[in-house]
């Protein structure tokens, strides 16, 4: 069923009178500094997120497995249809602390908004949709879906035990829809939506040449590690900085004239700003207007996180390094396989005459995208025009990775993103933050994609 004005109204008036109590409910869970790796204060969080949607009246499990945090599983409503929300309970580390205006832990309001670490993502995304429920509950009566909340503890740490608490219940993972963790409007108000975000996968270089390092002096007879790790690396990129490993496009899908309209129906204004925010005046490889839109969405990334060798102390010390590392990421696209990227990179070393340089793989995730046309997303963009009164944006992918594929991707389930953050969040940086107007759109949004979705005519599996 899809609600009536009236009672989307009376919803209205619900999220308005508790949005006060509500965001001090959030301020609650944001005191809890559930940062990968501390493993009592992850335990808090998963123990206050099972807690809150008991209290909605869901029906909550908490499923663990060894070394990893728990995953809580609740579930609520009975109609036919069951859409997940796939959220977290884990944040991104705080430090550095120094440029936090107020500590990270100590949620502060200030003009209109909640400052902690978490306060959008995922804290402050998770809490609307189930709001949106209680919303529902209170102004129309039982729901018209079936809602089941996945809220992990690893997903800033690469969902690496995802696949494993899934399979304790592999009812999990049938569903007819999937909620990505969160979803956003532009600073003028307008929604933005995407069907999906990227894979990843993450790999260390290590060039061992020598047993230890040595007195700077043996340069003359003794291999730096450093020298021929940055040699191999010399061979990744040609000189206008564009990724030279062959077979990095294995496995990739071709776009689609669906995607490719989606791209050409953006903003180009985006491209300025990211050239005004990083002080660029021309981008790698001469790229821009469609093409570089294009390339930000469908191209496999190569990317170099970080380098490490030797002595890097302000001091001087006098050393030839035995071993140098770097590190890597790769930005991979449907039906991209983590693996094969780790073997284009260890063909492309070896071609190279590089066969000495060791990849620890550190991370791999695949690429979920749901058609833009899809009736889930366009869904998803009139529940948030029909809040916030603007049109929607409707792309392809986000350029981050979520933990879509392990959730959906075993029955080809369909999704979404779906909210209110801003671009100015600042999540996974200093200062996080939520409006609380924002609070309200996004349970407003909610709200009114599960009517919609209960009375979507067909929701067809991923093609
Ligand atoms: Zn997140």
């Amino acid at each position: 069923m899809t609600a009536t004005d009236d009672q989307l109204a009376a919803l209205d008036r619900v999220v308005a009178e508790r949005l006060d109590g509500w965001t001090h409910e959030l301020i609650e869970f944001l005191a809890i500094p559930s940062e990968g790796g501390d493993a009592v204060a992850l335990r808090a969080a998963a123990d206050w997120t099972a807690a809150r949607l008991r209290r909605l009246g869901a029906s909550v499990e908490v499923l663990e497995v060894d070394g990893a945090p728990p995953l809580v599983v609740g579930e609520i409503g009975d109609g036919p249809r069951t859409v997940t929300a796939v959220q977290h309970y884990d944040n991104q580390p705080a430090s550095p602390l120094e440029l936090w205006t107020t500590p990270p832990y100590e949620p502060a309001v200030r003009d209109g908004r909640v400052y902690a670490r978490g306060a959008t993502d995922n804290k402050g995304e998770f809490l609307p949709r189930v709001w949106a429920v209680e919303a529902w509950l209170a102004a129309i009566g039982p729901l018209p879906c079936r809602v089941r909340y996945l809220v992990e503890g690893q997903e800033e740490t690469g969902s690496g035990a995802l696949d494993a608490l899934l399979g304790l219940r592999p009812g999990l993972r049938e569903a007819d829809a999937a909620l990505i963790e969160g979803g956003g409007l532009d600073f003028e108000g307008r929604p933005q939506v995407v069907g999906g975000g990227k894979g990843i996968v993450v790999l260390d270089l290590r060039v061992r040449t020598m047993a230890h390092d040595a007195h700077s002096s043996l340069t003359v007879v003794l291999p730096n590690a450093g020298h021929r790790l940055i040699a191999a690396l010399a061979t990744f990129w040609d000189a206008d900085g564009r990724p030279a490993v062959a077979g990095l496009a294995a496995g990739k899908r071709a776009p689609t004239d669906d995607q490719l309209a989606a791209i050409r129906s953006m903003d180009l204004s985006t491209l300025d700003d990211i050239r005004q925010d990083w002080q660029v005046s021309r981008f790698v490889g001469g790229l821009d207007g469609y093409d570089a839109l294009e390339a930000l969405t469908f191209q496999t990334t190569l990317n170099l996180q970080g380098l490490w060798a030797g002595h890097t102390e302000a001091t001087p010390k006098t050393v030839t390094p035995a071993e140098a590392n770097a590190r890597l990421d790769i930005r991979i696209v449907p039906d991209q396989d983590p693996s094969a990227m780790i073997a284009a990179v260890r063909r492309h070393l070896d071609d190279h005459g590089f066969g000495d340089v060791e990849i620890i793989p550190r991370e791999g995730e695949p690429a979920w995208w749901t058609p833009p046309s899809h009736p889930l997303v366009r869904l998803a963009a009139r529940a948030s025009e029909d809040v916030v009164g603007m049109p929607a944006s409707v792309g392809v992918s986000m350029a981050g990775t979520v933990p879509m594929f392990q959730v959906c991707a075993a029955n080809r389930v369909p999704a979404t993103t779906l909210g209110a953050a801003r671009d100015d969040c600042r999540a996974h940086a200093p200062d996080e933050n939520i409006r609380i107007d924002d609070l309200g759109i996004a349970t407003r949004i909610t709200a009114r994609f599960l009517g919609g979705f209960a009375a979507l005519p067909e929701v067809p599996r991923v093609p």
